[in-house]
């Protein structure tokens, strides 16, 4: 069983790799931020509540997230691990992430960040936003404020898990695949 976080900034390449690394190690794939486009697609009032939040590039409440991300997991329990992708992204949130799997009798098995610098992220997610439909991938003020809240209340997070050596980081830069190999090899160490 792997409980990984993948873990860094907006744009640093999250959802890409989850997406090979479930391949990889038979994980399941979450993130949050689908989970919220998901319902804010389906016009649900958990994705209209999110939206108000979202498009200024802001974290949504607790409180909103915390249950989702729990239902999620607990609804998924014949698998051989998850991947979780833009979960936790604040303290509070690592300690009920802590808690739910707990209670499961599992627990994180370790966080890798990707490591990419501020311009390059503002650059990368801009391009993204040409085609991702995201309307919070166009403006560039909300793709800094989204670096900001990483930075302010995200990052912690990594110091967190960094108390019981379950943290760390890899560059993220250079292709897809050197990328992964990279995480891979992290990996495999777990
Ligand atoms: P992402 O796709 O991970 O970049 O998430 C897109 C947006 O969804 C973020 O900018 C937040 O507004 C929101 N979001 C996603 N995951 C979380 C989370 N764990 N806690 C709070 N807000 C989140």
């Amino acid at each position: 069983m792997i409980n990984l976080i993948l873990f860094g900034p907006p744009g640093s390449g999250k959802g890409t790799q989850a997406k090979k690394l479930v391949e990889q190690y038979e994980l399941l794939h979450i993130s949050t931020g689908d989970l919220f486009r998901y319902e804010m697609g389906n016009n649900t009032p958990l994705g209209l509540k999110a939206k108000e939040y979202i498009s200024k590039g802001e974290l949504v409440p607790d409180e909103i997230t915390v249950g989702m991300l729990a239902n999620k997991v607990i609804a998924n329990q014949n698998v051989k691990g998850y991947i979780f992708d833009g979960y936790p992204r604040n303290i509070f949130q690592s300690e009920e992430l802590d808690r739910i799997l707990a209670e499961m009798g599992m627990e994180v098995t370790g966080l890798v960040a990707l490591a990419v610098e501020d311009e390059e992220i503002v650059q990368r997610i801009l391009g993204r936003g040409k085609t991702s439909g995201r309307t919070d991938d166009n403006d560039e003020s909300i793709i800094r404020n989204r670096i900001e809240v990483y930075k302010q209340e995200t990052r912690p997070v990594f110091d967190y898990y960094a108390k019981s050596n379950k943290s760390f980081e890899i560059g993220g830069l250079g292709s897809i695949d050197d990328v992964f190999d990279r995480l891979c090899k992290q990996i495999n160490t777990f």
